[in-house]
């Protein structure tokens, strides 16, 4: 069996989006959303294992780039987050990201990215551990507090460079001189069509190499050194929550699923059921910004130090 998981688990390191369905699949009265019995479990947790998505980044009102709703002009993020269209159009793809890196530097962690940290500070006095396993490229669970952070596609505030790949944290506002003002997503923007020597550019000596936002995009594989970390959380993890994912996005949809195999309770916190959620022992619908805090509150059965 774990050969078998773990056989899945290495054909999904590519980053994929699958289908998304519409509309509930399962009869929500087949869920369990018992909290209290989700608390007794809670509170004998040692080690919690906390997936993340574009979901909870949504409650600090950073947009997702998923949906009809969300494009940027006339693109998806599917449409630009790819290798081809950097390669093609670096202009507009930076244009992209630094739009979405200007609208992150101005958000604030949500009661979702608090209700964590606090939980991680407080358990790890009584020798318990929380990880964050995140899908979002924002920093926000950082700047809530959370210390053990997984970033598994990048972040948005990191650059790599194409030529020598030294990566470098990067909150410059604008990033570069040429970007200043653009990147405005209004359908009827047109192309700022920027020379690629004026695009941000590789400061290391003697580089000068075209840099690229360090986010994985789609139909990239997944940095294999956070990986091999995400597989050790996953094997020790004794509860793990989804909280905020469509778990439509691999290999992270998978995550959850893996970790109820071999028994050890799952817990999605989502606005609407996902493909996943059948796999998992609770489900609680609703807003993570509603739900998810009083899960995580401490317990009364906690030495609060
Ligand atoms: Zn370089």
């Amino acid at each position: 069996m774990i050969l078998h998981n773990r056989a899945v688990f290495a054909l999904g390191l590519r980053m994929c989006s699958t289908q998304v369905t519409k509309g509930a699949l399962v009869d929500t009265a087949k869920f369990n959303s018992d909290m209290s019995e989700f608390r007794q479990v809670f509170s004998k947790a040692k080690h919690i294992a906390i997936i993340t998505g574009a979901g909870v980044s949504a409650e600090s009102g950073v947009p997702t780039f998923r949906g009809e709703n969300e494009k940027w002009r006339k693109w998806l993020s599917q449409d630009l987050a790819t290798p081809e269209a950097f390669s093609r159009t670096p202009s507009r793809v930076w244009e992209f990201y630094h739009y979405r890196r200007e609208l992150v530097m101005s958000k604030k962690p949500s009661a979702v990215h608090q209700a964590i940290a606090e939980c991680e500070a407080r358990l790890r006095k009584q020798g318990r551990s929380v990880v964050v396993i995140t899908q979002c490229i924002d920093d926000l669970h950082r700047q809530a507090g959370s210390k053990h952070v997984l970033k598994i596609h990048g972040s948005l505030l990191e650059t790599r460079c194409v030529s020598c790949g030294h990566v470098a944290v990067n909150k410059r506002s604008p990033i570069c001189p040429a970007l200043k003002d653009k990147g405005a997503p209004d359908p009827d923007v047109t192309d700022a069509q920027i020379p690629v020597d004026k695009l941000p550019r590789c400061e290391e000596s003697d580089c000068h190499g075209l840099l690229r936002p360090n986010v994985v995009f789609f139909g990239e594989t997944l940095d294999s050194h956070i990986l091999t970390k995400v597989e050790k959380e996953m094997e020790i993890c004794d509860l793990c929550l989804v909280v905020g994912t469509s778990s439509i996005v691999y290999p992270a949809a998978m995550f959850g699923p893996r970790v109820a195999s071999r028994g050890v309770p799952v817990a999605e916190f989502n606005l609407q059921t996902t493909p996943k959620t059948e796999y998992f022992k609770y489900h609680f619908q609703g807003p993570c910004g509603t739900t998810l805090p009083p899960a995580l509150a401490p317990h009364e059965s906690e030495v609060i130090y």
